[in-house]
């Protein structure tokens, strides 16, 4: 039979976007869905093979609050609420409200939300470089299964968490603590299946554990074993490795990262199993895809959100979400967690302009890696606020794609009576 050569050729891509979305994480989608929905052409880039970023790949679980305390009134909705509703109606938590959810549920949830608008979706796709000039981003080139392939937009929203988008536009950024750059540990989380939670005394458990850590037999350096019990009553999942001192956005430290949070999860399998009461028969069953990454780049913005704007509950005219949640940083260099809550009944805001790159023209960053401050950052980080730090500038971003305008001219008022159209909270 004669022999079939083929000559690699990478695909061509020739339509320019609207809207295009670098990240499928929740504020990647979010962002996706929202500028889709307002009749915008949309292309979202996701580096795995599923949406939603460190809730599926990473296992990172439950939703944490999107309540105020005391009065427990809404803080944040829209297709934040439309993503839990769903998860329920496939059978994937126990209440259409609930902040527990399976994740598998989750991804088909998002795939299906992401279906029902027609946005291009490209799995597989890591962005790899970015076409930039006079602060307007032409074009992004993206290493594909089908080699590097090049995506042209009118508007870009950098969704990746880490704001590579931004990075490789050259655009200023800020990495962790001001004062020496360290952020807060990495955390690869993972799941222990057959628990007797009958048996377990969480009291207990951190008592020996700390007598492990004093003797040396334990060089995890979290000070108590974080768990929580999953929708699934056998299993129990953990968020309880950590490394500290290294950067997530320098490949060699997060290579490092990955094989010291696997023996750290090892370890912690050996000391449930041979110690803990209950968890005498505990299997390993899975862990996430990659590292959990809580902080790393943070773009320079229009305007910075402090802590003073998280505990004061500073009230923007501009603003595009809300937040409730505690500022909580697991320290930067080794043991101990800080908490600082904020007032019942409350919340505080989050300016658009805390989502525009200070030297971009049409980018608008989405989630994780808005401009805040280190300790800021500690609040707004959680996946309730992150997917509402989705939806607003895919909102914009449709209104700068549809204006030819600047990302920074948008009408905000426009914005924030749209938001509210859909049910979200400003
Ligand atoms: C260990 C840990 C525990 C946490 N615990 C909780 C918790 O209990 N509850 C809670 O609410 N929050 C928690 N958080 C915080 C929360 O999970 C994240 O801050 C939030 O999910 C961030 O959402 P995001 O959409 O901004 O980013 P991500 O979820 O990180 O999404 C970014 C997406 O972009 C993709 N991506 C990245 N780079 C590229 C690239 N170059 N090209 C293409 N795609 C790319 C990623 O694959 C990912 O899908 C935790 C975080 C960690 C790390």
């Amino acid at each position: 039979m004669e022999k079939k050569i083929r000559i690699f050729s990478p695909i061509k891509i020739d339509a320019c976007y609207d809207v295009v979305v670098v990240g499928g994480g929740l504020a990647g989608v979010m962002a996706a869905i929202s500028a889709a929905r307002e009749g915008c052409k949309v292309i979202i880039i996701e580096k795995h093979g599923c949406f939603g970023g460190m809730a599926t790949s990473g296992l990172v679980f439950p939703f944490m609050r999107d309540t105020e305390y005391g009065s427990e009134a809404p803080v944040n909705a829209g297709l934040y609420s439309t993503l839990k509703e769903e998860i329920y109606s496939l059978g994937g938590s126990d209440a259409p409200n609930s902040r527990k959810y399976k994740e598998e549920f989750m991804k088909v949830a998002l795939d299906r939300m992401i279906k029902k608008y027609g946005i291009k979706v490209l799995f597989h796709s890591k962005l790899c470089d970015v076409s930039v000039k006079d602060g307007e981003v032409k074009e992004i080139k993206i290493a594909t299964v089908s080699g590097i392939v090049g995506i042209r937009g009118k508007v870009f929203i950098d969704a990746t968490g880490n704001a590579d988008l931004c990075a490789f536009a050259g655009f200023p950024y800020q990495l962790g603590r001001e004062e020496d750059s360290l952020c807060q540990p990495m955390t690869l989380c993972f799941r222990f299946d057959n628990v007797d939670w009958s048996k377990y005394n969480t009291a207990e458990v951190n008592k020996l554990y700390r007598k492990f850590k004093e003797e040396g037999k334990i060089k995890n350096p979290r000070e108590d074993v974080l768990r929580f019990k999953y929708p699934i009553s056998s299993i129990m999942h953990m968020n309880t490795t950590r490394v500290v001192g290294l950067d997530p956005t320098n490949v060699e430290d997060v290579s490092e990262a990955e094989m010291t949070l696997r023996e750290q999860m090892f370890e912690m399998y050996n000391f449930m199993r041979e110690n803990v009461a209950g968890m005498e028969s505990c299997e390993l069953i899975s862990s996430a895809s990659e590292a959990g990454i809580r902080e790393s780049r943070r773009i320079v913005g229009l305007t910075q959100i402090t802590a003073e704007d998280i505990l004061g509950t500073t009230k923007y005219e501009d603003s595009i979400a809300r937040g409730a949640y505690e500022i909580d940083i697991h320290s930067p260099s080794g043991s101990g967690t800080f908490h600082a809550r904020i007032p019942d009944n409350d919340y505080y805001t989050i300016p658009y302009r805390a989502l525009i790159p200070e030297a971009a023209r049409n980018v608008i960053a989405a989630g994780r890696s808005i401009s805040t401050t280190h300790e800021a950052l500690a609040s707004v980080r959680i996946m309730p606020i992150t997917s509402c730090m989705g939806e607003a500038p895919g909102i914009a971003a449709s209104m700068a794609a549809q204006s030819e305008k600047d990302c920074r001219d948008v009408d905000v008022e426009l914005l924030r009576s749209k938001i509210v159209s859909y049910g979200g909270l400003v």
